[in-house]
């Protein structure tokens, strides 16, 4: 038995248990993944592949990839090809791949089906007309006065209308339904469109083009689909995927809904995403402030950490504001455990030990991984010159300052003790180099006199140190729900102006040279980071997946 079901079943999972054990569908699980390829998959939409593919697996069922392409002109094969990258690196392959369009012929015999038991009209009103007629939460809906054609007359008409006799908007398709209905979606709702726009699969063999709501529970029923799982808001929806499935006569899927994902300081929706990309406020759909799943991966963050979140945060039926702390901690958790840890001096300030041997230098032994002993050590080279990091050096620190000053003793990892003595400055009153000594018998990390110092600190040797540019991020936004803004104001205004700090003048230590483009390492006190694909033969460039500890969820916290 798998652990997932030793604990308390979702909501989702406890209605498939459920109707496995009950025979239903002769007790098979089949779901689908059906993005729009209208752009990149952000961490929203891995909520939804985690839970389809995953109930899949679980349940030894089958999880289609579908691609929901009824909207000519926002969709390409740039994003078709990224989705299928992003669901096979999150770690999950699709049984079958699919696209909705692969159905056009079938959901154009369907809807002759239709028309032919006198449940869908050829429509003339306009897009202002239908909205006028029809109605609103307290207002009754009108019938359209072309809703009692014959047969004949629609099957004529709607054969027209795909041959391109008509222009755009001039007619549509649309259910006989009930403009009555409590629920708008019942009020003689659209089934086609005509658009004479190329399909970026079907070329210009159509200009009609189904609705979603046309399209969707017959592409899942068209495919045996059991459970149809989608977010929340498709839950007004149900009444009429369910009308169309009835109204045909074919197998039935079950529309299950669940709380879509929404994450702090973020926006989600691909409509603004797309709008940060073209507007140059990011660089690209893979920037690693982007919450695409595509910008995850190049800041560092692994699939499992991903999938891992995921599961923490459940399955629920209530929409609520996921805390970015939530992702972090699952990406530290991974990370954790398997990135290797090295020194690299983010913002550099010398050190010369002038009781160190002019002309030498030696090799320390560090730890690689303390968590995973197979790890090993590796060797560090230190010499007379060192860099330590600008911010562990203060003047005139407070007694609570437990890293370097004048007069005060530190440890350096895997090294030994040094005392400072002297700041030197330049003319403009800035540190730029500390004057300090070292004490050789403290190598192992303790005095032999017992002396304790309280700090340590990480170091790099200044004669073997690697030039890095090193990419700090933060939040993207500094509204806690960048899109709840008021409605004159642009949700871009609360972008955080300090979302990408660039240190252009990091110092790895030598081992690092060699790092390849996405490989991954704890820095030490610094935080995780990895190399970013801007790197060169000349200078590494990481990107800093995430850092030690919130301090930012802290600070939260105080307020
Ligand atoms: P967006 O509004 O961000 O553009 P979408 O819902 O239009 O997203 P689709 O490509 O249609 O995107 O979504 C594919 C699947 O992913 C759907 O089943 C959808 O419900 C699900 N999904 C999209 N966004 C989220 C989210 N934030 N949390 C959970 N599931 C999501
Ligand atoms: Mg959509």
């Amino acid at each position: 038995m798998n652990t997932a079901e030793s604990k308390t079943l979702d909501f989702v999972r406890q209605i498939v248990v459920d109707d496995i054990e009950s025979g239903k569908n002769g007790g098979q699980v089949h779901t689908r993944f059906p993005p729009e390829p209208n752009g990149y998959l952000h961490i929203g939409h891995a909520k939804s592949i985690c839970l389809n593919f995953g109930i899949a697996k679980q349940y030894g069922g089958k999880c289609n990839l579908r691609f929901d392409d009824t909207n000519p002109e926002k969709e390409e094969t740039e994003f078709v090809e990224s989705i299928l990258e992003d669901v096979r690196w999150l770690g999950f392959e699709w049984d079958n791949l699919y696209y909705a369009s692969d159905y056009f012929d079938q959901l154009y015999e369907m809807a002759i089906k239709l028309i032919k038991a006198g449940n869908a009209f050829v429509c003339d009103q306009t897009t202002e007309e239908v909205r006028e007629y029809r109605g609103g939460w307290n207002k009754e809906g009108r019938v359209s006065p072309f809703r009692d054609r014959s047969v004949e007359e629609n099957l004529e008409l709607f054969k027209r209308m795909k041959n391109g006799e008509f222009r755009d908007g001039e007619k549509t398709l649309r259910a006989k339904i009930d403009m009555n209905s409590s629920n708008m979606n019942l009020r003689d709702p659209a089934m086609y469109r005509i658009r004479h726009t190329e399909h970026h699969r079907t070329g210009d063999q159509w200009c009609i083009y189904p609705t979603y709501d046309w399209t969707h529970g017959q592409s899942d029923s068209i495919e045996g689909i059991t459970h149809s799982i989608c977010t929340l808001e498709f839950e007004i929806h149900r009444p009429l995927y369910d009308w169309y499935l009835e109204a045909l006569e074919i197998h039935h899927p079950q529309q299950i809904e669940f709380a879509r994902l929404n994450l702090m300081n973020t926006v989600m929706s691909k409509r603004k995403l797309l709008e940060l990309v073209q507007g140059g406020y990011v660089s690209a759909w893979d920037d690693p402030r982007m919450p695409t799943i595509c910008g995850f991966r190049r800041r560092g963050f692994t699939p499992e950490s991903i999938r891992d979140f995921c599961d923490r945060i459940g399955v629920t039926k209530t929409n609520s504001m996921t805390d970015l702390a939530q992702l972090n901690l699952s990406i530290r958790d991974h990370l954790n455990k398997i990135a290797p840890r090295r020194m690299c001096v983010l913002d550099p300030l010398k050190v010369v030990i002038e009781n160190y041997p002019e002309g030498e230098s030696e090799v320390r032994s560090a730890i690689n991984n303390p968590e995973d002993e197979t790890a090993g050590t590796r060797e560090m080279p230190f010499g007379r010159e060192l860099y330590i990091e600008r911010s562990d050096f203060m003047e005139d620190a407070p007694k609570k300052f437990f890293r370097l000053t004048v007069g005060r003793e530190v440890r350096l990892k895997y090294a030994f003790f040094i005392k400072c003595h002297e700041a030197i400055k330049d003319v403009s009153g800035e540190v730029i180099e500390l004057r300090c000594t070292y004490d050789r018998e403290t190598a192992g990390g303790k005095a032999p006199d017992g002396r304790k110092v309280k700090g340590t600190i990480h170091w790099v040797s200044v004669e073997h140190a690697v030039n890095a540019e090193v990419r700090l991020y933060d939040v993207l936004f500094e509204a806690e729900d960048p899109s709840d803004v008021a409605e004159d104001t642009d949700w871009k205004e609360t972008i955080n102006p300090n979302s990408l700090i660039i240190m252009n003048n990091s110092k790895l230590e030598p081992s690092l040279a060699e790092a390849k483009v996405g490989d991954r390492f704890q820095f030490e006190r610094n935080g995780y980071f990895c190399v970013d694909r801007d790197s060169t033969a000349d200078k590494l460039v990481f990107n800093r997946t995430v850092t030690l500890k919130d301090a930012w969820a802290k600070e939260k916290a105080r307020k």
